[in-house]
């Protein structure tokens, strides 16, 4: 049984150490189409279940090897919140951790639960995902349990995000043919405006999915991104199907493009050719455009 694993390191976090609340088998209460473990009957609460005392005894352990770790990130082969020790665990790990972060990864589905809201506040990073904002596409796409519904999801974030004083991620994982219709889009661009989120971070399947979905490409990712407001922070978090080659931008181009939506250097290497990349640090020595660090990515906006 593997509760500890890694550590990864990330850009935005450092060097992370995993913690999986439910190490022994999948326990989920979504089923989604492109989940990168097996396919699961979707639950309500954990089955199997393991105690505070022995995650803590696992992170103590790990801790003695790596000295070194930035943010401790509790997810699960599931869902996390599911987890019925959630709140007396991070209060235990809070007493250990010194100065190390901590961060939580899930699906959103619990947010509307008093005791999950009270467990999430004492995190420093709050990472949550939000795939759909209709119950046509939830059923579809992230296939919840019955009980759950989009409304409750919507409402618990809301009311989560007013009381939290860390920082609130959301993240978006869009399916070809499923999630990326203009309709759905829209529709989550607008609960988004209300919700007001640190930064949202939109991706793609970038592992092999439970079932025959598709990717999309970041040139898609890039076209979807335009669609939201220009105020909302998005973040395009998945690279690994570039189509194009990077092109020829002149400045008039570059400036249209960061006006619509700002870029990060990721984008910038992507997108633009090396003689566009010298025209943008010309701008930025300038002073036409500035470098705006939102939660860990610096975005290239204008000035
Ligand atoms: S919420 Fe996560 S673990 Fe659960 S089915 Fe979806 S992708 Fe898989």
């Amino acid at each position: 049984m593997n509760i500890i694993f890694g550590p990864i390191n990330s850009r935005r976090f450092g060097k992370s150490l995993g913690i999986d609340l439910s190490p022994t088998k999948k326990q989920c209460n979504f089923d989604c189409l492109y989940c990168e473990l097996e396919p699961a009957k979707t639950i309500e609460s954990y089955k199997d279940i393991i105690s505070v005392e022995d995650i803590i005894k696992a992170i103590k352990e790990s801790l003695k090897t790596h000295s070194d770790i930035d943010v401790l990130t509790v997810t699960a082969n599931g869902e996390p919140t599911l987890y019925p020790y959630l709140k007396e665990l991070i209060l235990e790990i809070n007493k250990i951790k010194g100065d190390i972060k901590t961060l939580i990864l899930s699906n959103g589905s619990t947010i509307s639960s008093k005791k999950i809201q009270e467990a999430l506040m004492l995190f420093d990073t709050v990472k949550l995902s939000l795939d759909c904002a209709t119950s046509k596409c939830l059923k579809k796409l992230d296939r919840a349990y019955n009980s759950i519904t989009i409304e409750s999801i919507k409402e618990g974030m809301v009311e989560f995000k007013k009381e939290f004083r860390g920082v609130f991620i959301i993240e978006i994982l869009i399916v070809k043919g499923i999630n990326n219709k203009d309709s759905e889009i829209e529709e989550l661009n607008k609960f988004l405006l209300k919700l007001n989120p640190i930064r949202i971070d939109i991706g793609t399947i970038d592992r092999p999915p439970a079932y025959k979905v598709e990717a999309l490409s970041y040139e898609e990712l890039r076209e979807i991104s335009l669609k939201f407001s220009s105020s909302l922070p998005i973040y395009i978090a998945s690279r690994k199907k570039v189509t194009s080659k990077p092109s020829f931008y002149s400045k008039n181009e570059i400036i249209d493009t960061i006006k619509k939506r700002p870029l990060t250097q990721d984008d910038i290497n992507v997108l633009f050719n090396k003689r566009s990349k010298d025209i943008i640090k010309e701008i930025l020595d300038r002073g036409e455009l500035k470098i705006v660090n939102s939660s860990g990515y610096n975005f290239f906006v204008i000035n």
